[in-house]
């Protein structure tokens, strides 16, 4: 019998959870000397949304597009990775990334390790000067809280019968975990499911990830169909 695993669509966070770094807060911290680390913290209190966290972020720092594309270079990723895009490309299960960071980097660094292919959903930014702009065009279809509300673009990707496997490390992603059929999580996405009592794997890197998949998710999956 052929897998039907086409039925099932695989969303993977990007800062943390493809890349080794959370890209994103290694650059603002390193750029701000640790201010962003304050604006970050009352996010995560819930006292601002990301888009606002976002907006802050850049306006303390200072980088020019070509010395964002260097840092943005010199970045890696988990390279288990690249078998697990191989792995979903097997089973013929979609695959997207969504990231409530920015384009740039997440572009070139996929680029760097050819998964450019790869669909991903994230803010943009604009550059003037040395100051980075940020823009939002998923803001007005989110949750409020999000500057990329993951929740919208799980529904919205979601094919009808499509089961929905998640896959993060933070708390940009707990909209996202809600509606999931299947949560992988590691860091504060792991404390954020214990907390709300979300079933989830725990993982450390896509080695992790392509076990469960192998040991009994795909099987799982298969004769739930
Ligand atoms: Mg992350
Ligand atoms: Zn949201």
């Amino acid at each position: 019998m052929k897998p039907k695993s086409e039925n099932y669509l695989v969303l993977v966070d990007f800062d943390g959870t493809i890349t080794q770094n959370d890209v994103g807060a290694l650059l603002f911290n390193s750029l701000s000397g640790e201010k962003s680390k304050r604006v970050v913290s009352q996010w995560m209190k819930g006292e601002i949304s990301s888009k606002e966290c976002l907006e802050r972020e850049c306006e303390l720092i200072e980088i020019t597009k070509k010395e964002l594309k260097n840092f943005a270079l010199s970045q890696k990723i988990d390279e288990n990775f690249l078998d697990f895009v191989d792995l979903c490309k097997r089973e013929r299960m979609d695959l997207a990334i969504l990231s409530d960071g920015l384009d740039y980097y997440i572009k070139l660094i996929l680029k760097k390790y050819h998964l450019e292919d790869i669909p991903f959903y994230s803010n943009t930014v604009r550059f003037q000067g040395r100051r980075l702009i940020p823009q939002f065009p998923y803001y007005d279809k989110g949750c409020g809280n999000c500057g990329n509300c993951k929740k919208y673009h799980l529904k919205n990707l979601r094919g009808a019968k499509q089961k929905v496997v998640y896959i993060g490390d933070g708390l940009s992603d707990k909209c996202a975990v809600a509606e999931a059929d299947f949560v992988f999580a590691k860091n504060d996405l792991k404390t954020f499911c214990q907390k709300e009592k979300i079933d989830y794997f725990e993982f450390k890197d896509f080695r992790d990830v392509i076990s469960v998949f192998q040991s009994n998710l795909l099987e799982h999956l298969r004769k739930s169909c």
